[in-house]
């Protein structure tokens, strides 16, 4: 198989161990209807990223007696596999409305207009001349391509980071998961930028500000390269923090110098060099910069959101960096470990690729169950 997917796995992995030992179901919201966001060309971002997750997931419910409940939040279509826990629950129009109102807070009304303006003429032009309405636009930068339908496939992914929120903040759930794409954490307040339309974990920490009851949310972000759009975002609002680890130099060759930054002092950044490992670099920055930062006595919020990229695998094709797929397991117990068991902890997707899908999805799988019986 030649695909490549992101290691949202691991994340997967972690999940599980979360779930066992709350002794609670975990919700994993992906949208079936992702590829309508696709390059027509090769490109590293792209929906077989999911399929290899939602794969994994499959067998992983096949073999083990873990309780997951996947959540298609696809407008059409049909789940497709025969398991109990799988679900097809579309959003209704109500939330994906308040998800655009949460995008245009965080961005402007100027620039989520202008993309669903985009997607909407293209898509009724290509109708007009008799074409089928999914078609692709172009590029909006180097790196970051639309489709006619880009825009909802990205308003639906903005409203599984908010319903994420949801679920822990209201006690039902204390981990839940977006398996989204594309990924957002490059989407600045006014352009997107590296694979990014919209900043999906700014969205959910701006909506969890406003839930009762939660005054303060940190962002921890270990995609291996800088969210510098989430940086931007949540400059102003001092409610939230922001910490990544991210490799040194690596796109998008900002947050290059470690420390604390911003007129609220809310944003961490903690750059890796590229030749790092959990034992070299990860494990040390992690413990005693990233963790002190996300909880503190000083500073004790009430959501935590990870921004949970995969490439800083030493197998990603766009980073250098040397993790293995038990690091990320290591980094989940040690956030856990740091929060206290009533943590409320949410994941959702950014990047990371892969090139070997089964050799990953066994990995990932042999993991959790190590972890399990840990
Ligand atoms: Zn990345």
């Amino acid at each position: 198989m030649n695909a490549h997917i992101t290691q949202g796995l691991l994340l997967l992995l972690a999940s599980f161990f979360q779930a066992r030992a709350l002794s609670l179901s975990t919700r994993i919201f992906y949208d079936s209807s992702n590829h309508m966001h696709r390059d027509i060309q090769y490109h590293p971002e792209q929906s077989a990223r999911i399929d290899a997750c939602l794969d994994a997931l499959s067998s992983y419910m096949r073999t083990t007696s873990q309780h997951l409940d996947l959540i298609d939040v696809s407008p059409v279509g049909q789940v497709s596999q025969k398991q109990q826990n799988w679900f097809r629950e579309p959003f209704p129009h109500a939330d994906l409305e308040y998800a655009r109102q949460i995008l245009i807070d965080i961005h402007s009304a100027e620039f989520v207009e202008s993309l669903e303006t985009k997607c909407r003429e293209s898509r009724q032009r290509r109708i007009d001349e008799g074409k089928s309405a999914l078609g692709f636009i172009g590029y909006l930068d180097d790196d970051t391509y639309i489709t006619t339908e880009s825009f909802h496939v990205c308003l639906r992914a903005a409203a599984c980071w908010i319903e994420c929120a949801n679920l822990v903040l209201n006690s039902k759930r204390n981990f839940s998961f977006a398996l989204t794409r594309p990924p957002g954490h490059h989407a600045t307040k006014t352009l997107p930028n590296g694979f990014c339309t919209f900043n999906f974990a700014a969205a959910a920490s701006v909506h969890a500000t406003k839930h009762p009851g939660c005054e303060k949310v940190t962002i921890l972000d270990w995609d291996v390269h800088y969210g510098q759009g989430v940086a931007d975002i949540v400059e102003d609002l001092p409610n939230i923090r922001y910490v990544s680890m991210h490799q040194v130099p690596a796109f998008p060759y900002t947050g290059q110098s470690r420390g604390v930054h911003g007129k609220h002092k809310n944003i961490l950044t903690v750059p890796i060099s590229p030749d790092s490992t959990w034992a070299c670099g990860y494990h040390e920055l992690f413990t005693e910069k990233v963790l002190p930062f996300c909880s503190s006595p000083d500073w004790e919020p009430d959501l935590i959101i990870v921004c949970s990229g995969y490439d800083a695998l030493s197998s990603d094709e766009l980073a250098s960096c040397s993790l293995v797929a038990e690091d990320y397991g290591k980094m989940t117990r040690l956030l856990r470990d740091h929060l206290g068991d009533n943590a409320k902890i949410m994941f959702g997707l950014e990047g990371g690729k892969c090139p070997q899908v089964q050799h990953m999805c066994l990995k990932c799988i042999d993991y959790t169950e190590f972890t399990l019986q840990g």
